[in-house]
């Protein structure tokens, strides 16, 4: 019997693509999420968790177990790498990056708490089916993030988070870093580099908005199974 299993494939706008290997995240790197989280930012090393590279998609139109509990919205930078390594530098990380994209890291928050408050793994509230939504991709060489881009989420038309790339504790480069210190990072390797304040619920019908100044539009309802 032949394994017949193929990554899932992301769309550059030029129509090229890329096929995602494996999905990083990371928690708490904006100090004001951290604090509606109830957690004090500080220059803790970051922490970082994973998706299955199967959550990752483009597709428009989410379709979510009726039972799933409070859905709440991420929006948040995803640099998606070209690339891997071991012990990426200050400079050898930028190289690695093939894109960018906008991204919502979907999480099942009232599973995370109770998971959570029982010490427990909370792969369950970040993993399941569909969970991380990002926008069209844009290469390496046509984009760069700055402190001053803006990054925001709507909900209905209505603004839910809104910060400054400038405002992540870790940067790209250092999140990399860190990560690469701990194990190889391969081709197809996408992270999610974290979501600054403003995170909250979504209900079944809801229309997501996401911006990175730059970055083509992510753009997205949910709706129950
Ligand atoms: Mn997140």
């Amino acid at each position: 019997m032949s394994n017949a299993w193929q990554p899932p494939r992301l769309q550059f706008a030029d129509g090229s693509d890329f096929a995602v290997r494996h999905v990083w995240c990371v928690g708490r790197n904006y100090a004001a999420h951290a604090r509606e989280m109830g957690v004090d930012p500080d220059r803790q090393p970051p922490t970082f968790f994973s998706k299955p590279a199967m959550t990752m998609h483009q597709q428009q139109h989410i379709v979510l177990p009726a039972d799933c509990g409070r859905l709440e919205h991420e929006v948040e930078l995803v640099v998606l790498l070209g690339a891997g390594g071991r012990h990426l530098g200050p400079i050898q990380w930028m190289d690695r990056i093939a894109g960018y994209a906008v991204g919502v890291d979907l999480t099942r928050r009232d599973l995370q708490q109770r998971l959570k408050a029982n010490g427990l793994p909370w792969e369950l509230s970040k993993g399941f089916d569909a969970s991380a939504p990002v926008g069209e991709l844009l290469p390496a060489g046509e984009w760069t993030p700055s402190d001053d881009c803006r990054i925001r989420l709507a909900v209905n038309g209505q603004w839910r988070q809104d910060d400054h790339l400038g405002a992540m504790i870790w940067s790209v480069g250092e999140l990399l870093a860190r990560l690469s210190a701990e194990l190889t990072l391969h081709p197809g390797d996408a992270v999610f580099t974290g979501t600054p304040a403003g995170v909250g619920p979504l209900a079944f019908g809801d229309h997501v908005q996401a911006l990175i100044d730059g970055l083509p539009a992510l753009d997205f309802r949910v709706s129950a199974q």
